[in-house]
């Protein structure tokens, strides 16, 4: 069973410290593995069989759930957006890391994926594959958020910012609900979108958080020569790796504030590194089709 990982922090400088939560496990990584725990116990103790979740190409949500689902003697459904990659499995490492830990890949149109959350189609999808146990897209619900609160600890208490990435919002809820009154949680989304205020809201317990929308990159999955040579400067200075589609955005966000002078002189920042180094191999496939620089 996942366990209650406690990770020492790393620092990177004076005022800036990672923790860091890709080193949690080696396939269930970052915040996916606070996500599932307390589903995967939900999903055992309710007699289910089966998991179902959702996701794109390059899913971290979607690579963990194969593998948690493996662990646990579930077996496991994606239903993957975008047709066109039913065709092309062999040439996805995360979809090809899903299929070999057992799951079954289900490849709808972007336009039906858009139902997801849609009760009806819920209904077909249980008449079609039998009864299962839901994680939404992101893996986002209460129990997801309930172990996201165990990503802090006391030690953390320190800390006057705690920065982190945002998707669907499930792990900055933790954050938030684990903080204490006087931190600042900054959420720096992967995406554009007015929607993830209201989403974070339906499980933040307190007020001390903000969303800083300004180092998205065009949007969800969109990554510039900027970033990546972000990314391969940060990790030849730190030895440490980032991702592009989140912790590479959100560490490009901290650093441009850092020298902006945004945190106060002698604040102290922790860093939440969520992981999602599983989709490097996926995405430089991609940028190297596009004639662009790799991730180191
Ligand atoms: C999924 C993910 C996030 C976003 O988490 P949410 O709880 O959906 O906001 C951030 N970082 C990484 C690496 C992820 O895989």
């Amino acid at each position: 069973m996942l366990k209650n990982q406690v990770l020492n922090n790393i620092q990177v400088d004076n005022q800036l410290f990672m923790k860091p939560e890709y080193l949690n496990h080696p396939f269930i990584s970052g915040n996916k593995y606070r996500k599932l725990k307390y589903n995967i116990k939900a999903a055992i103790s309710q007699k289910k069989t089966t998991l179902l979740t959702f996701g794109g190409a390059y899913s971290n949500h979607i690579a963990a759930t194969a593998y948690a689902g493996k662990m646990h003697n579930l077996k496991t459904i994606g239903i993957i957006r975008g047709e066109e990659l039913e065709s092309k499995i062999n040439a996805n490492p995360t979809l090809m890391f899903a299929k070999q830990f057992g799951m079954q890949l289900h490849f709808i149109s972007r336009t039906a994926y858009r139902n997801k959350q849609d009760s009806q189609y819920i209904e077909r999808l249980i008449t079609k594959y039998g009864d299962f146990y839901l994680l939404p897209e992101g893996g986002t619900n209460a129990l997801a958020v309930k172990g996201c609160e165990e990503i802090l600890n006391d030690r953390d208490d320190k800390f006057d910012f705690i920065c982190c990435s945002v998707g669907t919002g499930g792990t900055i809820s933790g954050l938030i609900n684990a903080s204490q009154p006087h931190q600042k949680i900054f959420g720096f989304p992967a995406l554009k979108g007015d929607f993830l205020q209201q989403d974070i809201r339906k499980f933040a317990a307190q007020d001390n958080w903000k969303l800083i929308t300004d180092y998205h990159f065009g949007g969800y999955g969109k990554i510039n020569e900027e970033l990546i040579a972000f990314i391969n400067t940060f990790k030849a200075k730190y030895n440490i790796p980032l991702d592009p589609i989140y912790t590479g955005k959100m560490m490009y966000g901290i650093f441009d504030l850092i020298e902006k002078g945004i945190f106060p002189k002698n604040s102290k920042i922790l860093a939440i590194h969520t992981g999602g180094l599983q989709g490097i191999e996926g995405i430089n496939l991609k940028l190297k089709q596009k004639g662009l620089p790799l991730i180191k």
